[in-house]
């Protein structure tokens, strides 16, 4: 007898996660999941030796003292910030408290996968709306709302394609939703952007706007799973309901708390990031591999066709290096590249360039 998952579940593709390693290869360079070269800051890894003094404790429930950390540091309410287990779980949460059969999710072409596996986890129908040359399309989301609409997810900067929209597009956004529906903007990538405040002050001024945030990226804690959320009062307190009481672990929120206090790890990030990146994309564009404008901390390298990227990705494992392959995006002729230091994205340039040469 087979039991049936509700309706959509199997509607699900498998998550396509980046590989570690390569059979054979002993040093590998793995720029697949945009991860931070440099790692976390000093304190953030003493935060959490430090908790290993604490193992056998339950961890706290409500999160305070990272919740005042991230407040201090970007000047929030501290009492309208929500943490979970990478922002994927703030994602989940939302789907899970606004979602369910009969309502929809809106995402973008290329927008990230987790929007609409967390819809149809809850039941609900997710939309896919087109984007403007890998750009997100305003007009187009806003076309595509209905009374069912209940969730619109746009990542700013957006994954995979790097590209962003402007403050004054995201407030048009906000501003022509139907009642019943909430902006969610994604800030995975917003701490890449040199003074760009991800949104936040939209967020403060407006009810049906919330943000997502993460520890994964520029903190260099993807291995630990923090995310966090921030938004309206009453949004907030809904997803917490939703929440596990002891969703992240006492490490977790120690490392957290130490990274998003040290600032200056972050600018050092940053500043590294946006000099590698010019130079890889720079340096593609030569070989002829060209890509739109990035403002996050990977490439979305355009090849000629499909069939001579994945020539590439094959040819760049063959050298231990691991990309990301993005056709489950629509985007089958781009590689995903992350911006790793100064010697990794040299590696993978001199990589391409071979097997420009060979071809
Ligand atoms: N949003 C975007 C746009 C992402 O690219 C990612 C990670 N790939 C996430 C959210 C989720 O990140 P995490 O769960 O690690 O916080």
């Amino acid at each position: 007898m087979t039991i049936t998952p509700r309706p959509g579940i199997m509607d699900i593709a498998l998550y396509q996660g980046g590989a570690a390693h390569v059979d054979g290869v002993v040093n590998v360079l793995k720029l697949s999941s945009n991860e931070n070269p440099y790692g976390p800051s000093d304190r953030a890894k003493e935060a959490f030796s430090r908790a290993a003094h604490d193992l056998h404790r339950y961890p706290v429930t409500d999160h305070a003292g990272l919740r005042t950390a991230i407040g201090d540091v970007w000047h929030l309410d501290p009492t309208r910030v929500i943490c979970g287990v990478g922002s994927d779980e703030i994602i989940h949460f939302l789907c899970q408290a606004y979602t369910g059969p009969g309502t929809e999710v809106i995402h973008t072409e290329h927008g990230f996968a987790m929007y609409r596996i967390s819809a149809l986890a809850n039941g609900a129908t997710p939309v896919e709306v087109k984007e403007h040359e890998r750009v997100t399309d305003v007009d187009a989301i806003l076309a595509a709302c209905t009374d069912r609409t209940r969730l619109v997810f746009i990542a700013n900067p957006n994954n995979p394609t790097g590209t962003m929209i402007g403050q004054a597009e995201v407030a048009r956004l906000a501003e022509g939703l139907p009642s019943g529906a909430i902006l969610v903007l994604d800030g995975a990538y917003a701490e890449y952007v040199e003074g760009f405040d991800a949104g936040l002050a939209l967020v403060e001024s407006r009810q049906n706007v919330v943000m997502t945030r993460t520890f994964s990226k520029i903190y260099g804690l993807g291995g630990l799973r923090v995310g966090w959320g921030y938004g309206p009062q009453e949004i907030i307190d809904t997803l917490t309901r939703v929440r596990g009481p002891f969703n992240l672990s006492t490490a977790a929120l120690a490392a957290a708390e130490a990274a998003v206090r040290d600032t200056g790890w972050v600018d050092r990030c940053r500043a590294d990031n946006a000099r590698w990146r010019e130079w890889m994309a720079t340096a593609l564009a030569e070989l002829g591999v060209p890509s739109d404008t990035s403002t996050a901390n990977f490439v979305l390298a355009r090849f000629t066709s499909e069939a001579e990227a994945n020539a590439c990705d094959d040819y760049l494992r063959t050298q231990g290096i691991i990309v990301r392959r993005v056709a489950g995006y629509n985007l089958p002729q781009c590689l995903r590249i992350t911006v790793g230091d100064e010697s990794a994205c040299r590696r993978v340039v001199h990589a391409v360039a071979q097997f420009k040469g060979a071809r």
